[in-house]
């Protein structure tokens, strides 16, 4: 199987599929066929590999975004940020589950996948990832805003994940 084919059916824009150079160790997303920090790019054909990037990372920088493009209405005002994965790349994508107020450059986040958009009468829905906080050590962040968060009510011992 070509490498061009695995990366399509791994179905990079879902699950982070990204690629590692093997000569230089460079990590890119989306993933390319020929890595642009080796001296000689053509010593790198066949070198890149696929790599599965975590999604952990932090923000770099973000805007707080007032004017939401068609099919994003009901999020505004929403965050999107450049986030720093720890495997290298920087992604753009939106913070959820933050109030805006609270984003700061240095927060750590964790791709998840959520529907982006839904398109036109034919409801066409768009998937991809979006940023969420990540939980500090101690398992806990600070408060939201979102009551609806029952963060308190977990039970203890209970699985941190979303
Ligand atoms: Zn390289």
């Amino acid at each position: 199987m070509s490498i061009a084919r695995f990366w399509r059916e791994t179905g990079r824009r879902y699950n982070l599929g990204g690629a590692k150079c093997s000569v230089c160790q460079s990590v890119y997303f989306p993933p390319r066929a020929v890595c642009p920090s080796c001296a000689k790019h053509r010593h790198s054909l066949g070198k890149l590999m696929p790599i599965q990037l975590s999604g952990d990372g932090e923000v770099v920088t973000y805007s707080i975004v007032h004017d939401a493009a068609e099919g994003f209405e009901m999020q505004v005002p929403y965050i999107l940020a450049l986030v720093r994965t720890v495997e290298g790349p920087v992604l753009t994508g939106q913070v959820v589950d933050l109030a805006p107020e609270e984003i700061r450059i240095g927060l750590r986040v964790h791709a998840t996948f959520r529907k982006l958009r839904e398109e036109g009468k034919a409801g066409v829905i768009h998937y991809g990832y979006k940023f969420t906080p990540t939980f500090d050590a101690d398992g806990r962040r600070k408060p939201t805003g979102t009551p609806e968060a029952p963060l308190a009510t977990a039970a203890p011992g209970s699985p941190a994940s979303a």
